[in-house]
């Protein structure tokens, strides 16, 4: 059953309600009797929790410095 998120405008209290679907638009009365209620964004509970961590990207190799041949090493 889905869940469905409301506030109160009056007390400015947020509760939840698991209804149907076919009442989620039914006006809701916050827990201090209040109605004067917005239904807020749905929130639908999404299974697998895989958070993708960034792969550590392997930094380019610089290319080693120094020439050798300035210094008369390479023949
Ligand atoms: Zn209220």
């Amino acid at each position: 059953m889905p869940r469905y998120e409301y506030r109160c405008r009056q007390c400015d209290t947020q509760f939840e309600l698991t209804r149907p679907m076919a009442e989620s638009g039914a006006p809701a009365s916050c827990p201090d009797g209040h109605e004067d209620t917005v239904k807020l964004l749905s929130t639908v509970a999404v299974g697998g929790g895989s958070s993708s961590a960034p792969a550590a990207a392997a930094a380019p190799a610089g290319g080693g410095g120094g020439g050798c041949c300035g210094g008369g090493c390479c023949g």
